[in-house]
């Protein structure tokens, strides 16, 4: 079967059809487009349970896109195997002279992309273009170019240099303009690519790479876009003063669909702007501002950003205190409930995020990179520039961080941020009937002697972290 010319939309972090910065591309050029979204080996391997629910969550957005593409004419077309070699195999098979895609500025990823178009050379163009980002690391830079180190001049910089255009949708037509994927289809079998069949449902489509689909009521991937409608209409107005409350929804719980890019931070920010949402539109520059700084500081993945702590910090190896602060055993209550929320929800609430970091770092003095290695694995909205910045926060040893030393007090957090302990109750069951008076400090009240007793004191942890720091001071 001939084709025509194809355009291939290579989908990453960008699981939705509209706003689609790659696809709009493809659309300017000529012929048709073809969208791919490929298993990559060298992603998976860093999943190693087999129940992990980020990637039921990306496969029933695959197949939500299929379905939507079908009634555009088109497929989603999804292969399985090492992005770097099928790219370049896949433009060979199809005949396609341009590829576009999303640029991604993780450090492996922007390995992948370069190693990708450079065996591309000669045969094919690949274009990045942006998408899950209003500016770009590159684009907001202090004048002398280098990266910002404060959070409040790059946010004042960034705030100056939008317009209604830099966050404005993408629009466009694309019925008709998808590939005829039966003949798509005959090249990629002749090749021999390893394709999965979205048709076969959600189970099947796991199943062929080797994990299984649970279907998630909490995180569903339909209603994406009705979310951030609810948010900001509903939410944002109140969301300065409840969103440091763990027990309510008081955020907009938007975190997994920004990260696969089930929503794009056009609209977010859009929106954000229309309904004067100003503190909201914050924590969305801080997600640019870690995005800048991983990107300038790929090495802050692993070590810690600021020079003076880099690899000199006396960090903890007690393993008993890591395997009690995971399963959410340490004895404070408002510790242990975050700990239990990621592991049964793949999410945790900010401030916990905070606490919880706090308290490895600091009371537990077990080096972060342990604990970012640990949302890594359970974090729903997992993004390793956030995440790392969150961490380095906490720890003290990035960029624009916390000093080191404030110490956050658990008693003292869930007093103020859960003063009924509706969170504690909610993922602590031993707890359950617990008075409320008594949730912060279980180890003060003979009713509660049964629950874990602190894994170390408050006031003794706290002299210990601060003698850590001092010493590099
Ligand atoms: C130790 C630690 C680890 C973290 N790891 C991650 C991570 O892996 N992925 C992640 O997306 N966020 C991470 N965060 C930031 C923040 O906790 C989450 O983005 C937020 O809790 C998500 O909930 P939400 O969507 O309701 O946020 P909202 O309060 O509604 O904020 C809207 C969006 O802004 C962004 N955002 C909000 N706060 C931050 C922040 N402090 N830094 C960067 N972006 C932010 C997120 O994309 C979020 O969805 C981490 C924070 C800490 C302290």
């Amino acid at each position: 079967m001939v084709l025509s010319a194809i355009n291939i939309v290579w989908m990453r972090r960008d699981l939705r059809l509209h706003d689609h910065a790659a696809l709009y591309h493809a659309l300017q050029a000529q012929g048709s487009v073809q969208p791919v979204f490929i298993f990559d080996t060298e992603i998976l391997a860093h999943f190693p349970h087999r129940n992990d629910r980020r990637l039921s969550f990306i496969v029933s957005a695959l197949c939500d896109i299929d379905r939507e593409l079908q009634k555009r004419g088109g497929r989603l077309l999804v292969l399985h195997g090492n992005a770097k070699e099928i790219i370049p195999t896949l433009a060979q098979a199809l005949g396609v002279g341009n590829i576009y895609a999303a640029e991604d500025y993780e450090p492996e990823a922007m390995k992948r992309d370069a190693a990708v178009a450079a065996q591309l050379e000669g045969t094919a163009k690949i274009t990045f273009v942006k998408d899950q980002v209003i500016f770009s690391p590159k684009e907001i830079l202090l004048e002398s170019g280098a990266a910002y180190k404060v959070f409040t001049p790059y946010s004042n910089n960034w705030r100056s240099r939008i317009t209604p255009l830099s966050s404005m949708p993408y629009e466009y037509n694309d019925k008709g303009r998808y590939a005829a994927f039966d003949g798509v289809m005959q090249r990629i079998q002749a090749c021999g690519l390893q394709y999965i069949d979205l048709s076969a449902g959600p189970e099947a489509a796991l199943e062929a790479v080797e994990y299984d689909y649970n279907k998630d009521t909490l995180w569903p991937t339909q209603g994406a876009v009705a979310r951030l409608q609810e948010f900001i209409s509903e939410k944002s107005k109140n969301y300065e003063f409840s969103r440091d409350a763990m027990a309510v929804h008081g955020t907009s719980r938007l975190s997994p669909y920004l990260r696969f890019g089930l929503v794009s931070v056009r609209e977010c920010v859009h929106r954000a702007m229309e309904a004067g949402a100003i503190k909201w539109l914050t924590e969305l520059i801080w997600r640019e501002f870690y995005a800048m700084t991983l990107f300038h500081v790929p090495e802050s993945a692993h070590v810690e950003w600021n020079p003076k702590y880099r690899g000199r910090l006396d960090w903890s190896h007690n393993e008993g205190h890591l395997a009690a602060w995971q399963q959410g055993k340490t004895g404070y209550p408002v510790v242990d409930a975050a700990m239990r929320q990621l592991l049964t929800e793949g999410w945790m609430h900010n401030r916990a995020r905070m606490i919880v970091a706090s308290f490895l770092t600091k009371h537990l003095r077990i080096s972060w990179t342990k604990g970012e290695e640990h949302f890594a694995q359970y974090l729903m909205d997992y993004d390793m520039a956030s995440n790392v910045g969150g961490w380095q926060w906490a720890a003290s040893t990035g960029t624009d961080a916390q000093p080191y030393f404030r110490v956050f007090n658990p008693s003292l957090q869930s007093e103020k941020f859960d003063p009924k302990g509706e969170y504690i109750r909610r993922y602590v069951p031993e707890l359950q009937r617990a008075p409320a008076d008594t949730l912060h400090a279980p180890w003060k009240h003979p009713l509660l002697m049964n629950y874990y007793p602190p894994i170390v004191d408050h006031a003794t942890a706290r002299d210990q972290a601060l003698a850590m720091f001092k010493k590099l001071a």
